[in-house]
């Protein structure tokens, strides 16, 4: 008989150093440590103060609940600095991740926001961890979620549309989501059985036009329409970007602009709740990952972390990622050049073609700081190869780049 292995929703790293050391910045982490295996570095005032910027500028716009799409990064030290930061509203898709979260705070509020669940998975998030807001895009999860809570009465029912391809950076149309017809059934037969029904959606991940919303919003307001009988909820999702090398993305407020318009050009009563699902956003800037050089063969870095490790979306999504040499100060001095790398595992796809820009002089032994980890980086890690020995340090320093809005600053200037 095989062995049944589980992967855990808390990050691995978390899982072989319960308390982690505490530095204050990447440079002297690296000077003290010397560190032979990918070193993480997580900024839990980064993600606090992010956090609270978010929940500032949402509260704002539409007096609405941030929910914190947890498998971004299920950290407990990151869930407590976003918990620090105002976040009380959680959008978890697994029961692992309800668990996390109903673990660390009692009185978090917990929504289920997959579309399609287990039915295990709706038992024990209803009757065991106090989950009510469910998301479906169908009638057989209706009826999925009618029958494993017994035909509740206090169950939140949330309708995720189908939206367009858009133009955000991760395309998320077509897996999920019901067309504008059959969510406008959904909502009839919710509204039947639920004292709490709404519609959600997602634009796609790293979304850089601000307008994706207002659309989203109007498709949304048209749906509803449709239906005839009122909502109590109108999700807007996540999608919020956040800075990369080659993308910088307009300012957070005109996100919350468009939100605000949209929202106003639905007419929905007083007393219509708004909700969002920031991931990327709340927690890409919170950690940076330390990696060594162990050969360079011209323009080619061969180093110890790769895409089976924290690097996945460097591999094929080939997002650029900002870096920079760890060195003693004055001693990178050389003009930048692009390099790719190669990740530490024997197979040829554990390649990220960057470009990454870093000095000339570029050696073996060397240490390079990889920024903009925080979001869908360590919590995609995996041991393939036996390459799973990283270690995470917090610290005290700032990110290496600074999205428009966020009020959070950088150590390297925005590109
Ligand atoms: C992944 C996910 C999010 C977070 O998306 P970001 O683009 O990281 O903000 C929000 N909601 C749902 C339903 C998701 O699956």
């Amino acid at each position: 008989m095989g062995q049944i292995r589980y992967r855990s929703a808390v990050s691995p790293v978390r899982r072989s150093f319960a308390r982690p050391v505490e530095l204050p910045d990447v440079d002297a982490t690296v000077a003290a440590l010397r560190p032979a295996e990918p070193l993480h570095c997580l900024r839990p005032a980064v993600l606090k103060a992010t956090a609270r910027r978010f929940v500032a500028a949402f509260t704002e716009a539409v007096g609405g609940d941030v929910l914190y799409a947890v498998k971004c990064n299920p950290d407990p030290a990151v869930l407590r600095a976003l918990w620090k930061g105002g976040v009380r509203h959680f959008d978890c898709a697994s029961p692992a991740e309800v668990r996390v979260v109903r673990s660390m705070f009692p009185e978090a509020v917990i929504h289920y926001m997959h579309p399609v669940k287990n039915r295990a998975a709706i038992r024990v998030a209803y009757r065991e961890l106090g989950v009510r807001d469910f998301a479906l895009d169908s009638v057989e999860e209706l009826a999925k979620l009618r029958e494993e809570t017994g035909d509740a009465r206090d169950l939140g029912l949330i309708v995720r549309l189908a939206l367009p391809k858009g133009n955000a950076t991760y395309d998320l149309s077509g897996k999920f989501g019901a067309a504008p017809d059959a969510a406008a059934g959904l909502l009839r037969r919710a509204r039947a059985l639920s004292p709490r029904i709404g519609v959600c959606f997602h634009v796609g991940s790293q979304c850089l036009t601000p307008d994706s919303y207002g659309d989203a919003l109007r498709l949304a307001g048209g749906v509803i329409r449709a239906s005839g009988v009122p909502v109590d909820v109108v999700d807007v999702g996540g999608g919020f970007p956040v800075s990369y090398p080659d993308m910088t993305p307009p300012p957070l407020d005109a996100y919350m602009e468009a939100i605000r318009a949209g929202i106003a050009g639905l007419g929905l009563p007083a007393g219509t709740r708004v909700w969002c699902e920031p991931g990327r956003a709340l927690v890409a800037a919170g950690s940076s990952v330390v990696v060594q050089v162990e050969k360079r063969r011209g323009d080619e870095l061969f180093v110890n972390d790769g895409v089976y490790g924290s690097l996945s979306d460097a591999g094929v999504p080939a997002f650029r990622f900002p870096c920079r040499l760890v060195r003693p100060a004055g001693t990178d001095t050389a003009p930048l050049m692009p390099f790719s790398f190669w990740g530490p595992t024997c197979d040829s796809a554990d390649r990220m073609k960057g470009p990454f820009l870093l000095p000339a002089d570029v050696r073996e032994g060397d240490w390079i700081e990889i920024g903009q980890l925080g979001a869908y980086g360590a919590t995609l890690r995996t041991e393939f190869n036996g390459f799973d020995q990283a270690r995470l340090v917090e610290v005290a320093d700032g990110p290496l780049l600074e999205t428009p809005g966020h009020g959070v600053p950088a150590r390297l200037p925005a590109k």
